[in-house]
């Protein structure tokens, strides 16, 4: 089973489970565009960066540029109190 160790220690599975309760995947709403009408999800689905999230400190390790280049990786920053957004979610 390949696997990784988050900054954390916590280890991550990127195989074993399917599917994978620590993989995630992400689209640019540009490249979510190049869709229209109906899609096949397995198309929509190659077209995705892959990503894992740590279940235990949040950290996400981005895949950007394929699985065979090393990954960004990105930690969760606490708001300062009575942050808010400025523009809300869609
Ligand atoms: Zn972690």
């Amino acid at each position: 089973m390949a696997k990784f160790v988050c900054l954390c220690g916590h280890v991550i599975s990127t195989s074993g489970l399917i599917p994978n309760p620590d993989e995630w995947r992400c689209l640019s709403d540009q490249d979510f565009e190049s869709f229209t009408g109906l899609i096949d999800a397995e198309d929509l689905y190659r077209e995705t960066k892959i990503m894992y999230r740590c279940p235990a400190s949040g950290h996400l390790w981005v895949y950007w540029r394929g699985f065979d280049q090393l990954p960004a990786v990105y930690a969760p920053t606490e708001l300062p109190e009575g942050w808010q957004t400025s523009t809300p979610p869609r």
